[in-house]
């Protein structure tokens, strides 16, 4: 079974998440803990706590199916020092914001190298990053995304992924969250059953489905191969429909969070809909 949904509002409170996921017929969500464009934000009250294990248990989501987004500000492959430390106490922070939510996962950008050290090397501090802050906290998943390679972003290779989850020691608490937009605008086609069947398996064995805790689903307003990351409505970009019936169709993907990052919130409810109206009986 696919369980589909938004990257929902959270204005008024978190707690708001799971009524605004219900409102578009969502059975998944994504939201951000705190204001995604701001270094700090104030503790998550008793009651907000309470008022989100609520909603969330009325709406009927199992937070297996809530993928939390960190803050754009983070990079944790920053190869400053002093700027890397503060992206891992900004980090620290919203893993124990998910964990107090209740919540399983937090879905991040791997980070950037900022032109001032290699790839490889950006790829070694994340990892660094990444095993400090498992040593620093409980229970939550830290969730890898693909990226489409803007600027000097890493991880828009299933390599890079790869070679980050090798070097995490505690490997129960890493995971990979697959961007549809991300995938394509790094050159990875989906857009037939063949491309997308080689994709996939390409995928599996670099990285592995086991690793798979979520997607976004996005189509591409930016081209094939560009390494530009601009998203774009389900069937209205250049990916198109057919890699999204692929997906509603693939077994491998069920029972994790698909979520639409798409750029009109009006037509969720819609997006959502076409896309249960792809799978196959
Ligand atoms: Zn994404
Ligand atoms: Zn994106």
């Amino acid at each position: 079974m696919k369980f589909v949904g938004a990257h929902v509002s959270t204005a008024g409170g978190v707690f708001n998440a799971p009524l605004n996921a219900k409102n578009i017929g969502a059975k998944a969500f994504a939201l951000f803990t705190k204001n995604q464009r701001q270094w700090k934000a104030k503790p998550l009250t008793e009651e907000a706590v309470k008022k989100f294990k609520n909603n969330l248990k009325e709406v009927g989501i199992s937070p297996k199916y809530v993928l939390p987004h960190d803050s754009y500000l983070i990079n944790l492959g920053h190869p400053e020092e002093e700027k890397r430390r503060k992206s891992i106490e900004a980090f620290v922070d919203e893993v124990e914001r998910c964990y107090q939510l209740g919540l399983k996962y937090l879905n991040f950008h791997p980070g950037s190298h900022l032109r001032k050290v290699s790839e490889k090397e950006c790829l070694r501090i994340i990892a660094d990053s990444i095993n400090e802050i498992l040593g620093r906290t409980k229970d939550v998943i830290l969730v890898l995304e693909n990226t489409a390679g803007q600027g000097s972003n890493v991880g828009y290779r299933f390599e890079h992924l790869a070679e980050i989850i090798e070097m995490v020691e505690d490997k129960s608490r890493i995971g990979v969250c697959l961007d549809t937009c991300h995938m394509f605008a790094a050159g990875y086609d989906i857009r037939t059953e063949p491309a997308y069947l080689k994709t996939m398996e390409e995928f599996d064995s670099i990285v592995g489905f086991k690793y798979l805790k979520g997607m976004h689903l996005n189509d591409a307003k930016s081209s094939f191969g560009s390494r530009v990351d601009r998203h774009q409505s389900i069937g209205k970009g250049n990916i198109g429909l057919e890699a999204f019936r692929l997906i509603m169709n693939d077994p491998r993907l069920d029972d994790i969070p698909l979520i639409l990052e798409t750029p009109d919130p009006s037509i969720w409810a819609e997006e959502i809909k076409l896309l249960y109206s792809l799978v196959e009986k």
